[in-house]
């Protein structure tokens, strides 16, 4: 719990709120129309008595317990948690407590498997960053996430020793300048490739030759990519019959990133059971086209 805690609170100067309310539309993000989310944050803060003493449900668009945590107006959060109230839940009184308590997303599942130095690493790709831009998934931090740990770790592992994951010094524009530097390098995984048709045929072939030779045949990728999709929407092992007994794709034993691709990818949501090695196999074989 502790890990999970320093992706929502990573310190004294920003925190998360992208996951209030659990019942937002999921396309909505903490940085569309800041101004008004600004003022929202504070007026909650400054008018949670009133609030408590006349409690109503919430709506998808927002929460009345959400609000700025301290008066620098720096973290924002859930002002009816029980570590604010002595131990009292008070998230009851929007009758969501029970999403509210459950709300977890993927990124801090992510992050909690990362180790205490990959941690630190993607904490100091935030260094700077307000609790909108953290909170935002156009962070690239929260970006790198959704790749899931795999992923996280081979760009960590290759840009371990870069300065901008030392502690700030007085030429902190510099530190800046490395973190954009940074960005720049990987944003092709979010601004040309998607983690959910990606991940998995990616990570393989960064695992096998790196993450600058998939960059450097991008297009080449994108089309093996493609075909590969095609290929498995159309094999008739895979696909439905009347006769055929079928199970969700994501309870094939299978890692979670394969299963995104063929539900999202290939539109098969539900598969034969059994059919891993098939599927393996059939990514093996096209990967093998593509790698030298
Ligand atoms: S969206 Fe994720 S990281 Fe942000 S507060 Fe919710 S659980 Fe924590
Ligand atoms: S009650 Fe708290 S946790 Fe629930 S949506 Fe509101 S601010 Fe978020």
């Amino acid at each position: 719990m502790l890990n999970l805690a320093s992706l929502c609170f990573p310190d004294q100067e920003k925190s998360c709120f992208y996951c209030c309310p659990p019942i937002r539309d999921p396309e909505a993000d903490p940085l569309d129309n800041i101004a008004e989310k600004r003022r929202l944050l504070r007026t909650n803060r400054k008018e949670l008595q009133n609030n408590l003493a006349d409690p109503h449900e919430i709506s998808g668009n927002e929460c009345w317990g959400l609000g700025f945590l301290d008066d620098q107006e720096k973290q924002a959060g859930c002002l009816l948690h029980p570590l604010r109230h002595q131990g009292r839940d008070l998230r009851n009184l929007t009758g969501y407590q029970f999403k509210c308590a459950h709300a977890l997303c993927r990124e801090a599942q992510v992050f909690t498997d990362l180790s205490q130095t990959e941690q630190k690493f993607c904490l100091a790709l935030c260094r700077g960053m307000d609790s909108f831009h953290y909170s935002s998934r156009t962070n690239p931090l929260m970006r790198l996430l959704a790749w899931e740990k795999e992923m996280l770790k081979i760009i960590i592992r290759d840009n371990l020793e870069s300065e901008f994951t030392k502690q700030p010094n007085n030429n902190s524009s510099n530190q800046l300048q490395r973190i954009t530097n940074f960005t720049e390098k990987y944003e092709f995984l979010w601004k040309k490739l998607d983690f959910r048709l990606d991940g998995f045929p990616a990570l393989l072939i960064a695992e096998r030759k790196g993450l600058n030779f998939l960059r450097d045949n991008l297009d080449d990728y994108i089309q093996l990519r493609d075909d590969l999709i095609s290929d498995l929407k159309q094999n008739s092992n895979l696909t439905a019959t009347s006769d055929t007994h079928l199970i969700p794709t994501h309870k094939l034993k299978i890692p979670l990133n394969l299963s995104r691709l063929l539900k999202f990818g290939a539109d098969l949501w539900e598969l034969p059971p059994g059919c891993e090695r098939e599927v393996l196999q059939h990514i093996e074989n096209k990967l093998t086209t593509f790698l030298p």
